[in-house]
């Protein structure tokens, strides 16, 4: 199987020192991608994945074998949990949280079988405080591609009225993400209520378009602002992470100005990344982390 070229401009990623078993194990049929497939990957994009991840509680979607036979949300430890994944302690919860803090730590999560990596909005540090707001839009049935990208502008437009900047991904599945940093200074509380007044003012205003109901049923042909992301201890995919389903879509950051020759939330996978990435200089999210920026009155 070919291996996923490893790239040109940033230093290579280290070497290991995590005990790999099963490396032939397939996790996504399909696209032919197995253990160290996924290995190859993410030692690839290492330099450009490590500071959405490092630092902030994970949540692992764990799929030991594989993508077919689904997985399950892991949040604490388990039996055996490789000493390379960080345990965290979180106040409002008795068992320890998970993380990283080193290449060795990624690795640790692709032996575990870790198909998806969802973050917190917050770091470990100071978990009170989000460092970033995530708006999940998410398609009903019947809505193409095009519609959801007007969607994200216009997201990033109600926010850049309240003087925030914001970022647009792929989710590697159906939709995308428009995530805005912050530093961490208000409260979820206050980070949620401000989300929830954008989604519903999107509704108020287009109806036809747009819900901040979760309910099924209102979304056919609508797309749901979730702003449910929001909240201590809730979780968005990480930029760059794999998604647990066909075609091993990636969630990929973009430019905005690239954002309408996009087709697809799983238009970039694990297959074409290394094609994607020879062609980016830098990250289309250059200055996510040097942005300094608050919700209005905070
Ligand atoms: P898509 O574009 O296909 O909607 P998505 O990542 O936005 O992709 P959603 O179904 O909208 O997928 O879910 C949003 C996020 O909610 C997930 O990325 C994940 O972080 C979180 N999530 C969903 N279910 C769980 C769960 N049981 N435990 C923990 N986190 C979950
Ligand atoms: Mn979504
Ligand atoms: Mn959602």
């Amino acid at each position: 199987r070919e291996r996923v070229a490893p790239m040109a401009k940033e230093a290579e990623a280290p070497a290991t020192s995590v005990t790999f078993t099963h490396r032939d194990r397939v996790y996504w049929p399909e696209a032919g991608v197995t253990k160290q497939g996924l290995a190859d990957y993410y030692t690839m994009v290492w330099p450009w994945i490590e500071k959405y991840l490092l630092g902030r509680p994970l949540v692992l979607l764990r799929c030991p074998n594989g993508i077919v036979q689904g997985g399950f949300f892991q949040k604490h430890p388990w039996a055996g949990i490789d000493p390379h994944i960080l345990q965290i302690h979180d106040p409002h919860e008795k068992e320890p949280i998970l993380g990283i803090d080193s290449f060795d730590g990624l690795m640790a999560l692709v032996q575990s079988a870790a198909l998806e990596i969802h973050p917190w909005g917050a770091r470990s540090d100071d978990l009170d405080h989000p460092d970033r707001l995530i708006f999940d839009l998410d398609p009903g049935e019947g809505v193409a591609f095009a519609e959801i990208i007007a969607a994200a502008k216009e997201v990033r437009r109600r926010l850049a009225e309240a003087k925030l900047k914001s970022f647009v991904k792929t989710t590697g599945g159906k939709g995308l993400h428009v995530v805005a940093p912050l530093t961490p200074r208000a409260t979820w509380t206050v980070a949620k209520d401000f989300c929830r007044a954008l989604a519903d003012s999107m509704a108020h205003d287009a109806p036809q378009l747009y819900t901040a109901t979760a309910t099924k049923t209102q979304r056919p042909k609508r797309i749901y602002i979730d702003y449910l992301r929001n909240a201590r201890g809730a979780t968005a995919v990480a930029p760059y992470s794999t998604r647990a389903r066909p075609p091993a879509g990636i969630s990929t950051p973009l430019t905005w100005d690239e954002l309408d020759s996009v087709v697809s939330g799983s238009q970039f996978t694990i297959g074409n990344f290394s094609k994607r990435l020879q062609h980016l200089a830098k990250d289309p999210w250059d200055g996510f982390f040097r942005l300094r920026q608050s919700l209005p009155g905070k």
